[in-house]
């Protein structure tokens, strides 16, 4: 059993910045979870204190039952893998692989038997008296993951783990790192700024922002039910649409479009209530033509994206469009999915996700 539990966990580092602000979090036993966030959010600050390579402020961390707070990096029975690998140079892949070994003074026919078994389970057995400077950037990955799980640590702390690689390696090592957690079964915790490995790759996902933590769910949840308008805005190759919308009586009004109020929502808003109407681009549907009742705006940009486009609207403001009808060309309908959260991000610029063919 190996969950990680911290309790108002907080990092400040000397200058004052507060980069982990009292935050609460329990990563389940086996689960293999991301940490995702924008630069500067807290995300590697975290890692690194679980870790026990930063010390905490305040707050504690627990694996299992045993308080690592204060443990050295030694005690904890972790193993990081850092973004840059951090490989010996000097040193050959299997010297690399048993080094952890041999710190903690394994006898040398065992760290070489351990090293080759785990160099074979990782598909670098061709490659075990080459250094580092002779390997791919996926092979150098491979070298760090096999140092790390050699000595069968409690938890895999990875940081960054797949940035240095380049987008068709980076989607084969996603694949690879997955069946890899999968067939361990080890706690693993992820550093990522890339929503899209996060929601590949992760059972669940910590969204964060200034050091605190914004929503806590699974891939499906924090893609289909954001807790707030940030994680909407963050999640999602294409950005959900948030725009500003009134509530009058069973309807909701949204930038000219009347829609009826989402089953459940009724308890929770009041009549002339504003909020904020989360819709994804790819929820959207599009027609050239006037389609009554539909969300209706003048086209300003349309993207090529391979096999789809981005069609980027103007609509008129709520206000403006519920005083008379709009002119334009674009028309988008069927909406879908909305998201709560304060009225502190909203747009007149609606993006909608339209398939080729
Ligand atoms: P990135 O994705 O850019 O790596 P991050 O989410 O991992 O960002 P952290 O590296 O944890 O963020 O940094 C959190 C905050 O703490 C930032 O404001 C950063 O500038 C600050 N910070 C990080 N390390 C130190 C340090 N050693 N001394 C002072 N401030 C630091």
């Amino acid at each position: 059993m190996s969950a990680i539990t911290m309790r108002e966990l907080t990092k400040v580092y000397p200058g004052g910045v507060q980069a982990l602000d009292a935050l609460d979090l329990e990563i389940a036993d086996g689960e293999f979870f991301a940490l995702l966030g924008p630069s500067g959010c807290g995300k590697t600050t975290l890692l690194r204190t679980i870790a026990g390579l930063e010390v905490a402020s305040g707050g504690s961390v627990r694996i299992d039952d045993r308080d690592v707070t204060n443990l050295p990096p030694g005690k904890r029975d972790v193993a990081m893998v850092f973004q840059d690998y951090a490989l010996f140079p000097h040193m050959t892949v299997q010297e690399n692989i048993a080094y952890p070994l041999r710190i903690k003074k394994v006898d040398r026919r065992s760290r070489a038997a351990k090293a080759a078994e785990t160099a074979d389970e990782l598909g670098l057995s061709a490659l075990l008296e080459r250094r580092p400077g002779q390997l791919s950037g996926g092979q150098q990955q491979r070298v760090a993951l096999a140092r790390a799980m050699a000595c069968h640590p409690q938890v895999f702390l990875l940081d960054e783990p797949l940035s240095n690689l380049d987008a068709r390696l980076r989607l084969e090592a996603r694949t690879f790192l997955k069946r890899l957690q999968r067939e361990l079964g080890v706690t693993t915790v992820f550093v990522t700024h890339d929503q899209a490995e996060a929601l590949a790759l992760a059972d669940r996902i910590a969204v964060m922002e200034g050091g605190r933590i914004r929503q806590v769910g699974t891939p499906t949840e924090v893609f289909r039910r954001p807790a707030n308008t940030f994680v909407a805005g963050f999640i999602g190759s294409t950005p959900m649409n948030l725009v500003d919308a009134t509530v009058r009586g069973d309807e909701l009004h949204v930038a000219g479009v009347r829609l009826p109020l989402p089953e459940g929502a009724h308890a929770q808003v009041t009549d002339g209530e504003s909020l904020v109407y989360g819709v994804r681009p790819e929820y959207l549907d599009y027609s050239p033509t006037p389609v009554p009742g539909a969300l209706t705006g003048q086209v300003v940009v349309v993207e090529n994206l391979g096999s789809f486009s981005l069609v980027s609207l103007d609509v008129p403001d709520e206000t403006a469009a519920d005083d008379g009808a709009p002119a334009g060309t674009g028309h988008a309908g069927s909406s879908a999915a909305a998201a709560g959260g304060a009225a502190e991000a909203a747009g007149t610029s609606v993006q909608v996700v339209v398939a080729e063919g």
